[in-house]
C-alpha cells in the first residue's frame, strides 16, 4: 500500500485495529467509521479544560463572595448578641 498523501495519518480502527487513513470516509476492512481521534482529541481536552476552568473559578468566584456575606453576617451577628444580651441579662 503505497500512501499518496504526505499529510496523510494513519489511525488504528476502533472495530478491527486496521490501519486506516484518517482521511478515509470508512475503514476499508470493516467498514466502520472511524472516530478520528487526533481531530476529535483537541476538542475533547479543551471542552472538558474550560468545563472544568468555569467550574473552578466558579468556585473561587462564589469563595469570595460568600466571604464578605459571612463577615456582614458575622458582624451582625455580634452587633445583635452585643446589644441583646445586656438586654436579656438585665
Ligand atoms: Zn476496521
Amino acid at each position: 500500500m503505497i500512501e499518496t498523501k504526505g499529510i496523510a495519518v494513519l489511525i488504528d480502527c476502533y472495530e478491527c485495529q486496521a490501519k486506516v487513513s484518517d482521511s478515509a470516509a470508512s475503514c476499508p476492512k470493516c467498514g466502520a467509521i472511524p472516530a478520528d481521534p487526533i481531530r476529535a482529541l483537541p476538542v475533547e481536552v479543551s471542552d472538558l479544560d474550560m468545563r472544568f476552568g468555569s467550574m473552578f473559578w466558579g468556585l473561587i468566584k462564589l469563595s469570595f463572595a460568600a466571604v464578605p456575606a459571612v463577615i456582614v453576617i458575622y458582624t451582625a451577628w455580634t452587633i445583635i448578641g452585643g446589644v441583646l444580651n445586656p438586654m436579656l441579662h438585665m
